[in-house]
């Protein structure tokens, strides 16, 4: 993910763009209609008086009521006159009309003050695939994720897993600061399960940020040593939702470890989500992370134990 990027802007712009796009269109498709059909033009004219009449009407006293009444069967009658011409030019009735992608906000991208649904949809898309979960966002969901490759104990432990992520992604609440700890070996669950959390958080509107650890690390340096925008830093701490995969494949320095203790920590001050995964167990989570960082782990995080054999291999040998 590059580091700020404002999508609310870039989807905006996109509306407008679009908008203009369809406008130019609608100009060109009336402009062929008035060269074949020469009285389309001198109805639209009178049509687009409407107002104007209107406007005259109601601020000239009288029987004000009528006149608007007047005012509009004229408009109805003109609308059909219209509409009669360009059957019968062989066009369609609404061939000149603006044809919304949205009909709630005409693509304005807003229905009074409030952003319309199709603009929110835009926006988490845009950050969908700029997100590292791209790619994966179209095949792993919580609906795809199969509890037939486990067995047992391991089975009910990868449906509390499914449940509770489930649960945690379909209510959301940015303010809530709720964080996991997934653990377990590779290939039971935990990217599929990061990823469908991931999305489902996107699209309910929110700001997500989806790492490998080492994608992470490599953004601070970047910013610490080579001069990057700060920005791209500054989403590890202030996006709604920080998933951050396959803690403890780092190579593990002073600079990582203190990376991921203040996003632990700033995001845990400022009660923001985060999602960690890793393949290490708690002993050796201990072993290669300072105290102020497992304290917090195992402290203040749900544990979410992944459990089974292999889901990866059990595919390939099928
Ligand atoms: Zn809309």
């Amino acid at each position: 993910m590059a580091g700020g990027r404002n999508y609310y802007k870039e989807v905006s712009d996109a509306f407008l763009e679009r908008r203009k796009a369809a406008e130019a269109h609608c100009d060109r498709l009336r402009a062929e209609v008035y060269a074949s059909v020469p009285e389309v033009r001198k109805v639209d004219i009178l049509l687009a008086q409407t107002g104007a009449k209107l406007f005259v009407a109601s601020s000239q006293g009288g029987d004000v009521e009528g006149a608007v009444a007047k005012i509009k069967e004229e408009t109805a009658r003109l609308r059909n006159r219209r509409g009669e011409l360009l059957r019968g030019a062989g066009y369609p009735e609404d061939y000149t009309d603006m044809k919304y992608r949205c009909e709630k906000c005409r693509d304005s991208g807003f229905v009074g003050l409030d952003m319309c649904e199709c603009m929110k949809s835009d926006i988490a898309e845009a950050r969908l695939a700029d997100s590292d979960m791209g790619p994966l966002a179209a095949v792993q969901s919580f609906d795809n994720f199969s509890l037939d490759y486990y067995s047992g104990e391991n089975r009910r432990a990868a449906e509390y897993n499914l449940n509770a992520l489930r649960g945690f992604a379909e209510s959301f609440d940015a303010k809530s600061g709720e964080s996991w700890l997934l653990v377990g070996d590779t290939g039971l669950g935990k990217t599929h399960l990061s990823t469908a959390l991931g999305v489902t958080v996107i699209r309910r509107g929110y700001d997500v940020v989806y790492k490998s650890v080492q994608g992470m690390i490599d953004d601070f340096e970047a910013e610490q040593f080579h001069g990057a925008d700060p920005d791209i830093i500054r989403k590890y701490y202030d996006c709604d939702l920080l998933i951050i995969d396959d803690l403890g494949v780092e190579m593990s320095t002073q600079f990582s470890i203190s990376c991921i203790y203040n996003v632990i920590n700033t995001r845990m001050n400022a009660r923001r989500s985060c999602v960690f995964s890793t393949n290490l167990t708690q002993k050796e989570l201990r072993e290669k992370y300072a105290d102020r960082i497992t304290s917090r782990l195992f402290g203040s995080y749900k544990p979410l134990i992944f459990s089974g054999v292999d889901v990866r291999r059990q595919k390939l040998s099928k």
